[in-house]
Parts: structure tokens; C-alpha cells; sequence
């Protein structure tokens, strides 16, 4: 007999009727004689409901309490999807972090998960339950409540999975699988079979929201099989797995797009050495995560420096910078909100060179400025003004012809029944 741990995100339990459904499709895998243990999370755009609440009630809201609000929307789903359960004559038994529990540290709103104690759900397998988890939340050493930031149910469906040996890790979502790119904006993006660890790291923390950075994370560090599935549409989905030397690789796998990135410029900064730590260090300690960063070459003793930081960073970033060009004497500080990243991600880019400029061309030909490029091993990714994102997204799908299925054998599942 197998465990799954499966996830349901918000989309899948937005109504009764949904949560009917899912109940119905858990019963199912329960028959098929699995134990299951189901991480759900709050339904539809709930948790965007309580954090709206909270921003138009005051401007920082605490953090702690913060999460002890947006806590309540995993709990209310918990709750109905173990009814629905029961009530088609399937046990289940319904837990909040804090009662599994889900040791996280104490970083409010994107708390970390430590340690979890496998016990009571052990417990529960045993007796014939099915254990529905809240994703999103867990408590810390302070008996405290915490979240682990958006999409962060993910990572508790990963994190179970891992803690227990689970066989598999279900992510059921409203998409079939991972896309080359989001099939809300490339209508002939294609679904992947499979998709490299290494590979969905990159599309995740480049903005492919379809699952967590962090869950990616938790799945390749201990070996979690993980696959993401839709909902409503039956189907293998994607898997994500290590590389293969023996798999045939597309150069470019899949593009990931953000809006969430803003650029913040110090204008005629002195050329000395030391700069770039005294704009960069006051960013830092504000716990600000600095993206893209490009010094130009100055010829008059003075030079341009260009970051990108988080959206929801840039006033601050801003108010900082303003005080550090006033000490260092630059020229000005400007900021632009409205640009948008783009990334083409392929482990097979490793082996091929020329990606990067024929990106370039491509965007060149559609006419869109690129504003900031930067290079790993198995990424390239632009900044350009956010009215061409979609422009440059498809037309980049289109030139490396991603919507071909390159030759992929599906790949067989550890589940046994
Ligand atoms: P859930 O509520 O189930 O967690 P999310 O909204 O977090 O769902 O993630 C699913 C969404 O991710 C899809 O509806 C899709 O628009 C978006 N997405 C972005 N990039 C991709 C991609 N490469 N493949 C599939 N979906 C993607
Ligand atoms: N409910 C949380 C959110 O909307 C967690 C999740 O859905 O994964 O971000
Ligand atoms: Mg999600």
C-alpha cells in the first residue's frame, strides 16, 4: 500500500460544490487503497481577502497577527473538505499546523519549517483516517502561529511527504501539469512530462507561481516524488525529477515572467571603490532581497548604478536610496515600477551557446528594449518595459518553438496499489 500526500490549492476548493468533488476524488484514491494524508488550501481568493482586511485596517499590520488571520483561511477549508468526507462515509480527521504540529522558526509571514512530528498522523493512518493538513501555516518554539509565505502550501504538502515517505506528493491545481510557460498567457504553451529539479527551481523563483520556490526546494533536497496534476482534468501531469543523462533535453524547457520587479537607479555615483556596498549594505539591512545589479562604465569619474528589488520593496528602497546618494554626494536617484522580467530556463542550455543573442534578436525584432540581462548556467533572463511582456513572452515561445513536444516518454509513477 502506498501513502500520497496530495494538495489541493485554492482554485480546487473555491466552492461546496469543489470541495464535493475533491472529497469524492480523495474517497476514490482512499478505495484505490492508499493512505492519504491531504494538505488543502484556503478557498478561492481567501487568503487575498484577509490580507486586503488587514492593509486597509492599518498600513504595517503586525506580523504576528498577520498570520494568526490568514491562518483562518486553511482552517476553514480543513474543516469543510473532513465533513464532505465523512459525510460520503470516508473517515477523516482535520489538524491546524499548530495541532500536527508544524515547527517552523519565528519569521512571521514567511516562516521556514523546522521540524515536523509525524506522530498523531501516524496515529491516524493507522485507525483508517484520512488526515486533512492546513497547508500555509505552522507555530513556532514561542507556541506562536505562523505562515510560510504565498503559494506556501506547497511546501507543507512537501514537507509532510518528505517527513512521512511519502511515495508521492500530489500538487492538484487548476492546470494539468507544468507549462512551458503559464497557459494564461501562451494559449499554445504545452504541457512538460517531466521537468528537471533543477530546471523547476528556476522557473519558480523566476515567477511560474505553479508551485512554491520553497516546495521545489524541500522535494530535491529529500528526494519527494512530486507531481503536479489538475484537479478536474484526469492525466499523468508533470513530474519533476533529476536529471537523466539519458533524457533528450530542449535547449530552452520553459519561459517564466514576472511583474512583481521594480529598478531603482543612483545616478552619477563617484567611480571609487566601495560604492557599491555603501548603496547596496543600508538595502540589505532593511532585509531587502536585491535582484538584478549593473554598474556602468563612467568616463567622468562618475557612473550609473541600476538594481531591481521585490515591487512590494521599491518605497522603501527608494527612501533608503535617496538618504545614500545625499552622503555620497550622487547626482539622483530614479525608479521605474512598470517592467517586467522574462527568463528562458533549459538545463540544455549548458551544452549550447548563442541562446542569450538569439533572445536578444528576437525581442530586437518585435521591438522591445531590453533594460538589465542576466546569465546563469541554465537561464538567461531580461528586464523590459511591463507593456511587452506578453509581446516578448510570445514571441519568444514562438521562436524556439516550444510548443513542439520534443520525443518524452511519460514516466511511471512509484505508486503501488
Ligand atoms: P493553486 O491555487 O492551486 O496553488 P496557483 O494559482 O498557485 O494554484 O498556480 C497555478 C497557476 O500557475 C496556473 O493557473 C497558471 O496560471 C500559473 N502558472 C504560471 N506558470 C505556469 C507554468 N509554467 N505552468 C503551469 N502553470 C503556470
Ligand atoms: N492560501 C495561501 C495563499 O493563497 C497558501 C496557498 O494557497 O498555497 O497564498
Ligand atoms: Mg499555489
Amino acid at each position: 500500500m502506498s501513502l500520497i500526500v496530495q494538495k489541493f490549492g485554492g482554485t480546487s476548493v473555491k466552492d461546496l460544490d469543489s470541495i464535493r468533488y475533491v472529497a469524492k476524488k480523495v474517497m476514490m484514491a482512499r478505495k484505490q487503497g492508499h493512505d492519504l494524508v491531504v494538505v488543502v488550501s484556503a478557498m478561492g481568493h481567501e487568503t487575498d481577502r484577509l490580507e486586503k482586511l488587514a492593509t486597509n485596517l492599518c498600513a504595517h499590520p503586525h506580523p504576528r497577527e498577520m498570520d494568526v488571520l490568514l491562518s483562518t483561511g486553511e482552517q476553514v477549508s480543513i474543516a469543510l473538505l473532513s465533513m464532505a468526507l465523512v459525510d460520503i462515509g470516508c473517515p477523516a480527521k482535520s489538524y491546524m499546523g499548530f495541532q500536527v504540529p508544524i515547527q517552523t522558526d519565528s519569521q512571521f509571514n514567511k516562516a521556514r519549517i523546522v521540524a515536523i512530528d509525524e506522530e498523531n498522523i501516524r496515529r491516524d493512518l493507522k485507525a483508517g483516517f484520512v488526515v486533512v493538513v492546513a497547508g500555509f501555516q505552522g507555530v513556532d518554539e514561542n507556541g506562536d502561529i505562523t505562515t510560510l509565505g504565498r503559494g506556501g502550501s506547497d511546501t507543507t504538502a512537501v514537507a509532510l511527504a518528505a517527513r512521512l515517505e511519502a511515495d508521492e506528493c500530489q500538487i492538484y491545481t487548476d492546470v494539468d501539469g507544468v507549462y512551458t510557460t503559464d497557459p494564461r498567457t501562451v494559449p499554445d504553451a504545452r504541457r512538460m512530462s517531466c521537468v528537471t529539479f533543477e530546471e523547476m527551481l528556476e522557473l519558480s523563483s523566476l515567477g511560474a507561481n505553479v508551485l512554491q520556490i520553497r516546495a521545489v526546494e524541500f522535494a530535491g533536497k529529500y528526494n519527494v516524488p512530486l507531481r503536479v496534476l489538475s484537479t478536474f482534468v484526469e492525466g499523468p501531469g508533470t513530474l519533476i525529477t533529476y536529471e537523466d543523462n539519458n533524457m533528450e533535453h530542449a535547449v530552452v524547457s520553459g519561459i517564466a515572467f514576472s511583474r512583481d520587479e521594480a529598478k531603482l537607479i543612483v545616478r552619477g555615483v563617484p567611480d571609487v571603490p566601495g560604492v557599491a556596498a555603501k548603496i547596496l549594505m543600508p538595502i540589505s539591512d532593511a532585509n531587502i532581497e536585491v535582484d538584478m545589479i549593473i554598474q556602468n562604465l563612467g568616463d567622468d569619474g562618475t557612473t550609473d548604478f541600476t538594481f531591481t528589488v521585490h515591487r512590494r520593496d521599491y518605497d522603501q528602497a527608494l527612501k533608503i536610496l535617496k538618504a545614500v546618494a545625499k552622503e555620497m554626494k550622487a547626482k539622483s536617484v530614479v525608479g521605474d515600477t512598470k517592467i517586467a522580467k522574462v527568463s528562458l530556463v533549459g538545463v540544455g542550455m549548458r551544452s549550447h551557446a548563442g541562446i542569450a543573442s538569439t533572445m536578444f534578436k528576437i525581442l530586437g525584432q518585435e521591438g522591445i528594449n531590453i533594460q538589465l540581462i542576466s546569465t546563469s548556467e541554465i537561464k538567461v533572463s531580461v528586464v523590459m518595459d511591463e507593456k511587452y511582456l506578453e509581446l516578448g513572452v510570445r514571441a519568444l515561445h514562438d521562436a524556439f518553438e516550444l510548443h513542439k513536444a520534443p520525443v518524452q516518454e511519460e514516466y511511471p509513477s512509484r505508486i503501488r496499489a
